[in-house]
């Protein structure tokens, strides 16, 4: 495994990272985990604190998030995890995708900022 990913340019992983993260919107426009109505999502509705998993993260602008989160995109919160368990499924596959290629995702990090952690720049 670790070869193949030897062997993938850092430019063929960049775009290896964008294609992942369409195919997870995807999934996400498909399930509708979160149901975000009237700027709340599902479990925000649902609990009492009121806490969303975007809560104090450093890229939440007015409109939403700021950056392309593979991490964010790949990942649910566990109440949701429990309930849309096919969408769970099919994004669990998108990030075995993502570790067998060695495409860096963090979650609450943004492609750039995954990127620099996983390959930092040559002094
Ligand atoms: S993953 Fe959970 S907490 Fe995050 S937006 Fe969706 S429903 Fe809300
Ligand atoms: S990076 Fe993740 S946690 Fe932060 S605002 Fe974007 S989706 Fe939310």
């Amino acid at each position: 495994m670790q070869e193949f990913q030897g062997k993938l340019k850092l430019e063929a992983k960049g775009q290896l990272y964008d294609i992942l993260l369409a195919i997870g919107q995807q999934t996400l426009d498909y399930y509708n985990p979160c149901d975000w109505r009237n700027e709340k999502c599902r479990r925000m509705r649902s609990s009492r604190n009121d806490e969303g998993c975007c809560e104090v993260c450093e890229h939440l602008g007015p409109n939403g998030c700021t950056v392309q989160s593979l991490g964010c995109k790949l990942w649910l919160c566990e109440n949701q995890e429990n309930i849309f368990r096919e969408c769970e499924v099919e994004l669990k596959v998108l990030r075995q995708v993502a570790d067998y290629c060695g495409i860096p995702y963090k979650i609450r990090r943004s492609k750039e900022e995954s990127f620099t952690l996983q390959f930092p720049p040559v002094p």
